[in-house]
């Protein structure tokens, strides 16, 4: 053979090789960078939607939140409210990209914002609301900056406080009333007890005097002390109740008759006028105190001599409304919206000398609202008080 012939043929063996080699290499470096770009796509991808799933997490914890929270950029511009701060502050539309003190015109609030402007940060800060029904909030705050520790806005967090305040007021309210109550009866009992020590035993008549004293205000502690314990039990939801049908005239009949005694010494005369079969879906038992409560306030401030009526209707299938009427002295109009509060009593003195705890009909109030009643009051000054409250009604579908 040519040499030359077999130099070029060798050649070219070596150059078809070469291509092979080269289109092979080629190859591997398009697939794996098909992969590469693969993978970082779908790495993109990853982040992308762990980055979404932060933000809808981070928006459904800001959603949920009890607490107001706002979010303002460095010039004081609300740039997020959660819908608990739109609440509070019945935020409205269009408060986005708005100065937060155009949104919410308190000047507190101002004194608020520098504060978070001079010091980086806001601590227990009280802000009350100025208007009709101010709310009380408790302000903490922050500053929020970036990597170059530059200033970019500021982030507050509103705690609502109004409900835990008014909650406080009415605790020492109870308490304040409660020792104003226990206070009397027990101021004449020590009385009478040093005074009979001091000498007065030795004579019957004042000895009996004294031992009355102490008899009529140690039952006043005890009657005071069963309404509280009741008033407890019912505010704190421990009272279960026991809902049955009943029959209503029954359980008026039974809390009358109870109090027959007390009604003779006023010469008082009981009518029951409930409709034999009237059916009513109750706790007997409770509803028997709300008959008790009614009718001897019934007795303590009507008339002597005179007539307390109970009666009832359906007010339609599902409802009965029954009343406990007096002749009594009524009650004036500015009280009549205060006597189921507890201790209020329109007639003070009245009321203290005939024993009353200033708890009854709150008492009252409570049991009917349990059975999912209402109670109300009609009264005429100098002609009588009628109370009325509903019940259910059992009817053929019960
Ligand atoms: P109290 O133990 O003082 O009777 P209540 O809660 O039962 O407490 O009643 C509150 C106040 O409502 C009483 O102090 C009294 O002034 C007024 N009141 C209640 N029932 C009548 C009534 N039938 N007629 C007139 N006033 C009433």
């Amino acid at each position: 053979m040519n040499p030359t012939l077999l130099v070029e043929a060798v050649a070219l063996v070596a150059l078809g090789l070469a291509c092979a080699w080269l289109y092979q290499r080629c190859q591997r470096l398009q697939s794996q960078l098909r992969e590469r770009m693969l993978s970082f796509a779908e790495l993109k991808t990853e982040r992308h939607l762990a980055l979404i799933t932060e933000q809808s997490r981070q928006q459904a914890l800001l959603d949920a939140m009890v607490e107001g929270v706002l979010v303002l950029d460095e010039k004081g511009t609300v740039e997020h409210a959660n819908p608990a701060v739109q609440r509070q502050f019945t935020l409205g539309q269009n408060f986005l990209g708005r100065p937060l003190l155009e949104v919410i015109r308190d000047p507190a609030l101002g004194q608020a914002l520098e504060q978070i402007d001079r010091s980086g940060r806001l601590e227990e800060f009280v802000l009350t609301t100025p208007g009709e029904n101010p709310r009380t909030f408790q302000v903490n705050a922050v500053s929020l900056r970036d990597a170059d520790r530059l200033r970019t806005g500021s982030l507050l967090v509103f705690h609502d406080l109004t409900d835990r305040q008014r909650l406080e007021e009415m605790r020492r309210d109870f308490v304040a009333n409660v020792s104003h109550e226990l206070r009397t009866p027990l101021s004449l009992i020590k009385g009478s007890a040093e005074t009979l020590l001091a000498g007065a035993k030795d004579d019957p008549e004042a000895t009996t005097r004294f031992l009355n004293i102490i008899d009529k205000h140690a039952d006043r502690l005890t009657f005071l002390i069963e309404d509280l314990l009741t008033v407890s039990k019912l505010e704190s939801g421990r009272a279960m109740l026991n809902p049955q049908p009943t029959e209503l005239r029954r359980v008026a009949e039974e809390a009358l008759e109870a109090l027959q005694p007390k009604a003779r010494e006023r010469n008082i005369t009981f009518v029951n006028e409930i409709p034999v079969a009237l059916q009513v879906h109750v706790d007997g038992d409770r509803l028997q105190q709300v008959y008790s409560n009614l009718a001897d306030n019934a007795i303590k401030y009507g008339r002597i001599g005179g007539k307390v009526v109970v009666g009832a209707r359906s007010l339609h299938e599902d409802i009965v409304e029954a009343w406990v009427a007096d002749d009594g002295q009524g009650i004036p109009p500015e009280a009549r919206d205060r006597v189921f509060e507890r201790f209020f009593r329109a007639d003070k003195a009245r009321s203290r000398d005939l024993g009353g705890t200033g708890l009854g009909l709150s008492i009252v109030k409570h049991l009917v609202q349990a059975h999912g009643g209402e109670v109300r009051v009609e009264s005429e000054l100098g002609r009588g008080t009628t109370f009325y409250f509903t019940v259910p009604r059992v009817n053929e579908g019960n």
